[in-house]
């Protein structure tokens, strides 16, 4: 059975022909399946031609085949407040606009009012995917002057990539194989704490307690690799761990690396500083 669902009520049909689902909160579900709101918007506008299932079997054909249907099971691809523009350059705007806002003192607050997370009840479409560290100081979507439903976020101390086990590569894989997300951002800080213990780390060759050891032994790569470059020692590592981590999903196989190759999907890194506010872009 196919099934469609919308913010006012759902709909069940049988056919995929049958859709009249008013815009913008269109989700669509196949075999319990949520599928793109492209997908969903060309069957509601009556196109027989569109394959429903070609985003299914684009995760089993990119070995994406451990993601249980049971993952699937709560409607994924609702549709926010965000731009209809869904480039990478144009979402990557819109973040750089909204950090103007918070730098300024004038957040919009936009996407954050009970209408706003009612109608997101019925699935998500969030326009960008945020590596942020998890230092109390950098919530991107403050930062970002963004609203709910509008930023897929995966923090972890260092906002690193490798080393990081297959959580937060799964999580980003996700969010460009499943919720079509076109900009994956790589947002470190300065002062990070998480680099900061790295660096003291390599310095003393001490032993950290619990897994922190293990996280700062994550991060040392980014230490040595930028050691000996002129400048702040600290203010090198931040950037080059950053680098780092977007080296990693820029060449991420199977899923993220050929959407990179295609121009689909854009990989940046940026670095935000917490005493002006800004999020200064590295490319
Ligand atoms: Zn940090």
């Amino acid at each position: 059975m196919i099934r469609a669902e919308t913010s006012a009520k759902p709909l069940v049909t049988e056919t995929a022909t049958h859709y009249k689902v008013p815009f913008p909160y269109c989700v669509l579900r196949w075999k319990g399946y949520a599928l793109s709101q492209e997908i969903c918007e060309q069957k509601a506008k009556g196109n027989p031609a569109v394959d429903y299932s070609s985003r299914r079997r684009f995760l089993l054909s990119a070995g994406a085949a451990f993601v249980a249907p049971a993952f699937f099971d709560t409607p994924l691809d609702g549709q926010s407040h965000g731009p209809s523009d869904r480039r990478p350059d144009a979402i990557l705007n819109r973040l750089v606009e909204g950090n103007r806002h918070f730098v300024a003192g004038t957040l919009t607050h936009s996407g954050r009012s009970p209408k706003d997370f009612t109608a997101l009840a019925l699935g998500q479409n969030p326009v960008a995917a945020v590596l942020g560290c998890a230092d109390s100081r950098v919530p991107p979507e403050i930062l970002f002057d963004q609203g709910v439903g509008d930023l897929f976020i995966i923090r972890v101390a260092g906002n690193y990539v490798s080393g990081a086990g297959a959580s937060v590569k799964g999580s980003l894989e996700y969010a460009v194989a499943e919720l079509g997300v076109t900009l994956l951002l790589v947002l470190g800080h300065s002062q990070c704490g998480a680099v900061k213990a790295a660096i003291q780390h390599l310095h003393d060759n001490d032993a950290l307690p619990g897994a922190i050891n293990d996280l700062v032994n994550t991060i040392k790569p980014a230490v040595l690799e930028s050691k000996d470059k002129p400048g702040d020692g600290l203010e090198n590592a931040i950037r080059a761990n950053v680098r780092r981590s977007v080296e990693r999903l820029r060449t991420l196989e199977p899923v993220i690396a050929p959407t990179v190759r295609s121009g689909k999907v854009r990989v940046e890194g940026a670095v935000y500083d917490l005493a002006s506010g800004k999020v200064q872009l590295m490319s």
